[in-house]
Order: C-alpha cells, then structure tokens, then sequence
C-alpha cells in the first residue's frame, strides 16, 4: 500500500526537468497536477501521461493568480535557456516575480511546502570557485541575462521573506547546467547544439575560445535531489546546490560529443555572448550533508542516452 501519496502542482511541468520529476512522482504514487502555459513546454513530453489517471493538466500563466488544493508545490515555471528567456525579458522577469508571488500566495494560503528551482545563475560571473551556497554572487543588473538572473534573485528574496514573514516551509534548490533528453531542440543550450550539431555532421559552434567551464548534471540525479529536498526535514529550507561537481571546459565537452556520435563535424568560433560565465563548479558539501545527495551518472552515460534521444527526433522528422 502507498502510504505517502499525495496531490502535488509542478509549475512548468510540460518542461525538460518538470516532465522528468512528474515522471517519478507517478512512479512513487503521488498525483500531480502540472501547470504550464507551454512557452518553452511541448506537449510530447507529457503525452504519455495524459490518459493516467495520477495526472492531471491545466494550461496556466502563473504570472496571474491560480487557485487550488494540493499538498505540495514543485515551482519550476520559467524558461531557462538564454535564447528562450531573452526573447521576451519583461515576461521572463514577471514570471520570477509576479510567478513566485502568486505561488506563494497558494502554499501560504493552504499552509503547504514550496520548492523554488533557482539557479546558478545568481551567482553570476562568479569570483568564487567551486560556488558555495554562502556566496552572494557578482550579477550584471542590467544586462541581456539580468531578466533571468535577477528575476531568480528576487524569487529567493520572496521565498525567504514569506518564510520569515508568514512561517511558510520553503525549499530553495540552486539548480546547476543539467541536460538529458526532452531538452528543446531548439533551445540554444550546448548539450543540445552540440548533439544536434555533431549527429547532422554540421559545425560544432564554440562560443569564444571554448576554455569557459560549466559541470553538467544528468537529468535523472537532479530530479532524485529535487525529491529528496522537498523532503527533507522542517527547517531545511536551503539554498542547497544541485549539480555535478566535475567541472570542464566547453571545448572539452564538443570533443567528447564528437567522440561519442562519431561524428566528422569541424569546429568553428563564434562570438561569446554578453556575461557569459568564465567558470562554473557547484561545491555540494551541504547537499551530502544535508540531503545525502550526490549525482551518480558519469557524463558520457548521460550523453549517450541524450545523444539517443536526439537521434531518435531526427529520425522521426527525415
Ligand atoms: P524549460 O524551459 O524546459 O521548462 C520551463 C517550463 O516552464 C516550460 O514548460 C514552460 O512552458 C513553463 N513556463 C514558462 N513560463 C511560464 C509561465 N509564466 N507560466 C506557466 N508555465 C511557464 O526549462 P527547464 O530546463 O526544464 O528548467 C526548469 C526550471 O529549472 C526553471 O525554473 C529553470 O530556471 C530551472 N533551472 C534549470 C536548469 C537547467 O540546466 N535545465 C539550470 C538552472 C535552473
Ligand atoms: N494567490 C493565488 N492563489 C491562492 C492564494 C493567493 O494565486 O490560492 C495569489 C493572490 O492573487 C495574491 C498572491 O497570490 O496576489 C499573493 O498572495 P498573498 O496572500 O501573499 O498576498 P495578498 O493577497 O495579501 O496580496
Ligand atoms: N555555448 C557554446 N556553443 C553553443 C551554445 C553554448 O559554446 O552552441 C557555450 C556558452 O557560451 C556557455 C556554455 O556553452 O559558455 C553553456 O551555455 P548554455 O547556454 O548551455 O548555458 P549557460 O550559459 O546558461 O550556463
């Protein structure tokens, strides 16, 4: 018998990491009723949900007010790629803000616990490496990744201050660079480009000299720390790093996609974006401590079963 079943809403559940965790919440018992107004969504990554009845789907902008009963909040609404978040800034931030307000005002009004998916992206161009929770950041305010940064920034304030102010049980999960499959095509994010790029024997497009760092996390082990987060004891509210700590260089991750594929695919520069982050590690001591959490998928695993995935949509479209 399932002991622990309960109702839970995962805002932009139709996205990459949202589908993923409604995928393991079902698979534990639980009901889940996912919220998303499928700006970056697709609706193939629920669709094999959507005759089961453990879920349940409402097509909603949480920039305006929803009310409903559920016991728990996963809020993961918000677009994260930079070419997605930056097509529309003003709704990006509104999303952080007006978003969280509106599901705080939710879990404040049914007393429930709320997991915020924040990022690393507040520590912006970081001074400090490996990031530490207790680092404060170094973040352009007015930048073309600022409607991003800055709207996550501003959703941690909101969840500590309803916490403080209203006695709210939080939970804040910085979320590092995560990939696997049902991430967009189009999205612009590298583990995808490069998939994409490597598997149509197109150029690999290496932003700047490709020796800026980032730690990539299989989709699977973040979800498990997402879980185990919203789960852990009253009083554990975070920040808490979620991410692989091994750490390499974009240049280094084109060479071992063009490895796994097998692919004859050249490299050619590009200009670097503005603010892009020179380096990127998350330290995830207080995750092993607090949460007994670590990632276990090593990286060519990860890009083998993404690399698979991609493979699998260009076989469908050709
Ligand atoms: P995604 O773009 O695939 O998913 C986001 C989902 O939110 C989409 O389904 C989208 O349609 C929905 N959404 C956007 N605005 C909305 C709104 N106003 N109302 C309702 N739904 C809305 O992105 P993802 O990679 O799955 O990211 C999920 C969350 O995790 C985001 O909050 C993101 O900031 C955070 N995060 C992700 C990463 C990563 O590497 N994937 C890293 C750090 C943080
Ligand atoms: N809200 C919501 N669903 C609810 C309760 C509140 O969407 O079940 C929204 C409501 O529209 C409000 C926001 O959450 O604007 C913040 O709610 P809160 O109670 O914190 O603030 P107040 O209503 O006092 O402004
Ligand atoms: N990048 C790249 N080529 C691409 C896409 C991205 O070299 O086709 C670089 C980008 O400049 C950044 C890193 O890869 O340094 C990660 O980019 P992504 O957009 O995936 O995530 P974020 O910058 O938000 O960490």
């Amino acid at each position: 018998m399932i002991t622990h079943a309960k109702r839970i809403i995962v805002t932009g559940g139709a996205g990459f990491v949202g589908s993923h965790l409604i995928d393991s919440l079902i698979a534990r018992g639980d009901e889940v009723l996912c919220v998303d107004n499928f700006y970056t969504g697709q609706k193939a990554n629920i669709a094999h949900l959507l005759y089961n009845p453990q879920f349940e789907l409402i097509r909603h902008d949480v920039t305006f007010p929803l009310y409903l009963e559920t016991d728990q909040i996963y809020h993961l609404a918000c677009p994260a790629a930079p070419i997605h978040y930056q097509r529309d800034p003003v709704q990006t931030l509104k999303t952080s803000v007006h978003g969280s307000i509106n599901m705080l005002g939710l879990a404040k009004r049914l007393g429930v616990r709320i997991l915020q998916a924040s990022t690393s992206e507040v520590y912006g161009d970081p001074e400090v490496h490996p990031q530490t929770e207790g680092y404060w950041g170094n973040v352009n305010p007015i930048g073309l990744r600022s409607c991003y940064d800055e709207g996550k920034r501003a959703a941690e304030t909101l969840f500590f201050d309803y916490h403080r102010q209203h006695g709210l049980e939080i939970k804040v999960a910085r979320i590092f660079n995560t990939y696997g499959p049902r991430m967009h095509v189009n999205d612009g994010r590298v583990v995808s480009n490069f998939i994409l790029q490597a598997l149509q024997g197109q150029p690999i497009t290496l932003y700047g000299d490709g020796m800026q760092t980032r730690s990539f996390c299989y989709v699977d082990d973040l979800v498990g720390g997402l879980i185990k987060l919203m789960d852990s004891t009253e009083g554990f509210t975070g920040p808490v790093n979620l991410g692989n700590p091994s750490e390499m260089t974009i240049k280094a991750l084109a060479e071992t996609i063009v490895d796994i594929v097998g692919s004859g695919s050249s490299v050619v520069y590009r200009d670097l974006p503005s603010d892009d982050p020179k380096q990127r590690q998350p330290d995830i001591a207080l995750a092993r401590e607090a949460l007994d959490w670590a990632p276990g998928v090593v990286l060519r695993d990860g890009l083998e079963k993404t690399i698979a995935y991609f493979d699998g949509l260009l076989t469908e479209t050709r």
